[in-house]
């Protein structure tokens, strides 16, 4: 029997060291997984799976547990270290640098999870090596699963990559990910040839610009929201994700024939979710979110993208 409400997520559980136009921070608390776990608490019951070293203590854990993050299945390692992450952005935030990736506990993590994470109804395979998210993937019985990834993986393990999406329900991916991955140029194309491998829906997230949403016969776009303080965009790929499979989990809908209605709205929350994650370093923002803040930004977010239809005469005919 499947627990009501309940998503699990297995992805990095991290260190970011990051620095933006707007600062620098060293050893913040990161990860996909992280990030991912933090946006979808404000939805439903999140499990979260995945290895930390000696070096993530209580601090780490009580961002989780102050969101009701469960985190029985976060395996501490002994005399092992966090994965560790170090990146910038340049002015334009929306190309995240690469300068470090340590996978230190990830290196040889074998995932087994609990009865409780098995059952949940929705999974997120976040970013972390193909071949992980397929072993966890395996042990779970989940309605609707989404998966995440980046360059990195698409560049140096492209099969297995290309496995672990034919095995999910919903991908989501950055646009440039997507061209990366199937060879096409044309955002629209690239979106339709992922939905050849397998999965029903694909995401293409657009960093700033907003998102697309493309199923094999129809599409939805929505822009992002525009902030004029942007500090860190670190997360906001994964925050969106967890706001997105965090709704559609929340109202109880999958993927598979989810209605259109409840898609739409999971891409509107998923983008209010980002847009709160990059306004601060790291993981500040989420922490402090309340549900009546994201509900006023969406209310916002309606406003903003909300247009009537009027038609213009035409002076030279009828
Ligand atoms: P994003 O939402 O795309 O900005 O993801 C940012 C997070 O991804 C950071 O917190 C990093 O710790 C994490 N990350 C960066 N590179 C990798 C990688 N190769 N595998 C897994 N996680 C990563």
């Amino acid at each position: 029997m499947s627990l009501a409400m309940s998503l699990t997520v297995v992805g990095s559980i991290a260190f970011d060291s990051v620095r933006t136009p707007f600062g620098e921070r060293e050893r913040m608390l990161g990860g996909s997984a992280v990030h991912f776990a933090l946006a979808a608490s404000l939805f439903t019951t999140v499990r979260i799976v995945g290895p930390v070293g000696d070096d993530f203590g209580d601090d780490e854990f009580r961002v989780l547990h102050e969101r009701g993050v469960e985190t029985d299945d976060i395996e501490r390692v002994e005399g092992g270290e966090s994965f560790f992450w170090r990146g910038h952005y340049e002015h334009d935030l929306n190309v995240a640098h690469t300068d470090d990736t340590q996978l230190n506990v990830f290196g040889d993590f074998q995932p087994k999870l609990s009865e409780a994470s098995r059952e949940a109804d929705v999974l997120f395979l976040g970013n972390i090596q193909p071949d992980l998210q397929r072993e966890v993937r395996a042990q779970c019985s989940a309605r609707l699963v989404g998966l995440d990834s980046m360059n990195l993986w698409i560049e140096t393990t492209r099969d297995a990559l290309v496995a672990a999406i034919a095995e999910v329900d919903c991908l989501l991916l950055n646009d440039a990910e997507l061209r990366m991955l199937t060879g096409e140029p044309n955002l629209a194309r690239a979106s339709r040839a992922a939905t050849d491998i397998g999965p029903g829906v694909v995401v293409a997230k657009r960093g700033e610009y907003g998102a697309a949403l493309f199923t094999r016969d129809d599409f939805f776009a929505i822009p992002g929201y525009l902030l004029e303080d942007v500090r860190d965009p670190t997360g906001a790929g994964d925050s969106f994700a967890g706001g997105f499979l965090g709704y559609l989990d929340g109202v109880g809908a999958g993927t598979k024939g989810a209605p259109e209605p409840d898609l739409r709205r999971a891409m509107a929350y998923g983008s209010v979710l980002a847009s709160f994650n990059v306004e601060g370093f790291g993981t500040e923002r989420a922490q402090s979110l309340t549900s009546e803040e994201i509900e006023e930004r969406l209310r916002e977010f309606k406003r903003l993208t909300h247009f009537e239809e009027q038609r213009v005469p035409n002076p030279s005919g009828p």
